[in-house]
């Protein structure tokens, strides 16, 4: 009689509270397609998740073209769009209008737009 067990890693992905729909640069290929993922590694046997080998799991930012993996710790600049972007949390927000100041001026030239 001779039994196989398999035993493996299965790593469970889910979008992390706070940081839906956000996305961030790759820094490996360059694109913009980081999502921050939270990460749960599992010991599997059988392939049935036993045992998680992390109990709280990792924040990572990763890359849906190349599947690159940055911890979100690693990245300030992701950290800071949970905010709001203005880097700034506890200001309490405006009115929903907000964000178009500045964009109806009108009869302006676009000088200073530059991107070095
Ligand atoms: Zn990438």
């Amino acid at each position: 009689m001779c039994l196989i067990f398999t035993c493996g890693e299965h790593t469970f992905r889910k979008e992390v509270e706070g940081f839906e729909g956000i996305v961030c640069r790759c820094y490996n290929c360059g694109n913009y397609a980081g999502s921050v993922l939270k990460s749960n590694p599992w010991f599997t046997f059988c392939f049935i998740p036993i045992v998680p080998l992390s109990i709280h799991g990792y924040e990572d930012i990763t890359c849906r073209i190349c599947n690159f993996q940055q911890p979100l710790a690693h990245r300030p600049d992701v950290i800071a769009l949970k905010h709001g972007g203005n880097g700034q949390p506890g200001v309490p927000l405006q009115d929903h209008g907000g964000a178009h100041q500045g964009a109806a001026t009108g009869g302006k030239p676009n000088q200073g737009m530059t991107y070095g």
